[in-house]
């Protein structure tokens, strides 16, 4: 690979309060939490000198535009990450239409920046069965959008129903006869788990020595990695100081589960920051865009399970 070629930082941007109350079905605003995080995250990438993208999840973006408007200000690309951050397959396939327009216009509108990019949240859009109509819709979605790019993909799920399709950005020629890049999220074997390793959950809790093996393997392989991060997980304050009172009897539940997503929180922090530091990021759409000038986006047909 060309030594110069970036990796893609992508940042998540969701207030964790706000989703969380949702689930448990009482809607609030974005909470103070998510604007003061994103302006963290911003000074944070500014220092290292990296530019990413925020998947924002657009609710969120309404509630607080200031930070929103920032992002953009900074450099950095935006992009969709759902209306309130819910999972495709709760969706019916208009419904999901809908919802992935008010995203885009959304963000749009706030920002005038143009939206290329979507991640359903939760890498939610999956075959769902040995058909993959349900992915194939959300896909068409995207592409009938007018967006360029996709990032909803978790490799594995599909893999595990006998789709073969590749682990790195790829044309994906959709049935109708549309194309749509797909930037998707790899996953990898660690004993006798499959994890994913350069994001989330993986950077939280497994060793450090695993995740940047894996990030060396894929630079050594010439492939771009795609981590991904929330913005929550980088916030200064504790996640349960965002949930108001006003919520009642959900507090606690709410309190109780955040101790879960606390775990690991500091050393993410730490290895994030040696990640910035030793390699070379860009947005997802700069790594798109560099792989199509050289010519290395293969074009995929719809697959078939094996
Ligand atoms: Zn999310």
């Amino acid at each position: 690979m060309n030594s110069r070629m970036p990796h893609a930082l992508t940042i998540d941007a969701e207030d964790w309060s706000a989703v969380m109350c949702a689930y448990a079905g009482r809607e609030i605003p974005a909470s103070p939490q998510f604007g003061s995080t994103i302006h963290h995250l911003l000074d944070l990438l500014d220092e290292h000198q990296v530019r990413a993208t925020f998947f924002v999840v657009a609710k969120h973006a309404a509630d607080a535009p200031e930070p929103i408007r920032a992002i953009v200000a900074c450099g950095h690309e935006l992009a969709s990450h759902g209306w309130a951050h819910a999972k495709a397959k709760t969706f019916a396939a208009a419904a999901y239409r809908e919802d992935l327009h008010r995203n885009v216009q959304t963000l749009q509108d706030l920002t005038g920046q143009r939206i290329f990019g979507h991640r359903a949240p939760f890498f939610s859009v999956t075959p769902a069965d040995t058909k993959g109509a349900e992915a194939a819709g959300a896909l068409e979605a995207a592409a009938d959008e007018g967006l360029e790019y996709d990032s909803s993909i978790a490799t594995l799920l599909w893999h595990r129903l006998g789709y073969s399709i590749p682990d790195q950005p790829f044309v994906f020629k959709l049935p109708s006869g549309a194309t749509l890049v797909e930037f998707p999220i790899p996953a990898r074997k660690v004993g006798p788990l499959t994890v994913r390793l350069i994001g989330g959950r993986g950077i939280r809790l497994a060793p450090a020595s695993v995740c940047l093996g894996h990030l060396r393997d894929l630079e050594q392989a010439g492939l771009p990695a795609m981590m991904y991060v929330h913005s929550y997980e980088i916030a200064r304050d504790r996640l349960a100081a965002g949930v108001p009172r006003s919520i009642g009897r959900h507090r606690l539940a709410i309190a109780a589960a955040a101790c879960g997503f606390e775990v690991g929180r500091g050393r993410m922090v730490r290895l994030v920051r040696r990640m910035l530091a030793d390699h070379r990021w860009a947005p997802a759409h700069d790594v798109i865009a560099r792989l199509r000038d050289e010519s290395r986006l293969l074009t995929f047909e719809w697959p078939r399970p094996a």
